[in-house]
């Protein structure tokens, strides 16, 4: 039975037990959502790059999607935002006209999700005769929406003040394991969940064959990485996740061809890419990890500008990640790891030691 596939189909009732949990979902996020939705998204074209074999990029205005197609139909990766959606129909149907089977969410923010209704009703489940007789004409109408159970674990709660997100965009497919796997289109497509990144529902889609792994906002090419504390990011566990691309991502000693990276923004990278962000931000957090065990406090290691010489890259002062926010973060966790405040001692070296070993207590 095609459901079990990603094990049991875990039953949004049942998720109202775990809501409790979701409690503080972001503000932030949720106000950025509706900023978002009173944009003009009329002027937004979706440009189709196609990255290999049957896999495509459609980059329009939010995250990025991704779109791979062939015999079976199609899996789409990420839905952008949902006065996109008839754009990115067409998109789709520009390369493919095969029913839409599979939508997966990488996580959960409104930029990556907002599609997820309009393109699974237009789409219908792979289903074989038996599902189709047991469960009634509904186990073919929609699309399958699949993430992490964490992602559904957040929608299902409307951050204080914000508008609910509709039932009907939620993941109908969930799994709380490291890796999901399933095969489709003659290739083996895994799903491999990252802990604790950008959010805790972050997900990577990894296209075997055609070798080309879709990093939603785990990797970006256009700011800083994102830690949504409020969803369960982290950046210690953002530096994984960066590390886990790398595991997959294989070079090419040719000038093209290597392992294709599809960024959740941005534009389509590769392996050296993704070597140049995670070195960044190792070294951006090792800066503030010094600071803070020389007992310096957010404004000195604010004043101090450790993103400065990749400022001109990643910075977006006005945006809607600064790099002042990145910093206080990083500077947040750094500081929690050390544990409660000791007293200030006058010699630094001491300190040092009794911070290695007493790790504060
Ligand atoms: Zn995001």
């Amino acid at each position: 039975m095609h459901i079990g596939r990603f094990g049991p189909p875990r039953k949004i009732r049942a998720l109202a037990v775990g809501c409790a949990i979701a409690v503080g979902a972001a503000g932030a996020v949720a106000s950025r959502a509706v900023a978002q939705q009173q944009q003009n998204f009329d002027n937004v074209q979706e440009d189709i790059v196609h990255v290999r074999d049957g896999v495509y990029m459609l980059v329009g205005a939010g995250g990025n999607t991704t779109v791979m197609a062939g015999d079976d139909g199609v899996l789409v990766v990420d839905t952008q935002f949902a006065p996109l959606s008839t754009k990115i129909l067409n998109a789709i149907r520009s390369i493919s006209d095969k029913p839409i089977r599979y939508i997966v969410n990488t996580h959960m923010h409104a930029d990556h999700i907002g599609g997820n209704e309009a393109i699974s009703k237009a789409g219908r489940t792979r289903a074989g005769g038996n599902v189709v007789g047991d469960l009634g004409a509904a186990a073919t109408a929609t699309a399958a929406i699949i993430a992490h159970e964490n992602v559904l674990l957040r929608l299902s709660m409307a951050a204080p003040g914000q508008p609910q997100v509709p039932a009907a965009a939620w993941p109908t497919e969930t799994f709380a394991t490291r890796k999901q796997e399933m095969r489709f289109n003659g290739e083996a497509v895994q799903i491999i969940h990252e802990p604790h990144a950008h959010t805790d529902g972050d997900s990577l889609v990894f296209f075997r064959r055609s070798d080309v792994v879709s990093t939603g906002d785990l990797f970006t090419t256009v700011m800083y990485p994102y830690i949504d504390e409020a969803n369960g990011g982290t950046i210690n566990g953002y530096i994984d996740a960066l590390n886990a691309i790398l595991d997959i991502t294989i070079a090419s000693n040719v000038n093209e061809g290597g392992t294709m990276v599809i960024p959740g923004h941005g534009r389509l990278s590769d392996e050296q890419d993704v070597i140049e962000y995670r070195d960044m931000t190792t070294i951006v957090r090792d800066r503030i990890k010094e600071y803070v065990k020389r007992g310096m406090t957010l404004e000195q290691v604010k004043a101090a500008r450790p993103t400065l010489d990749f400022d001109p890259r990643y910075g977006t002062p006005n945006g809607f990640w600064t790099p002042a926010q990145f910093v206080e973060v990083i500077y947040k966790e750094m500081k929690e790891a050390q544990g409660p405040a000791r007293p200030q001692p006058k010699n630094q070296k001491s300190s040092r030691k009794g911070q290695t070993k007493g790790g504060g207590q």
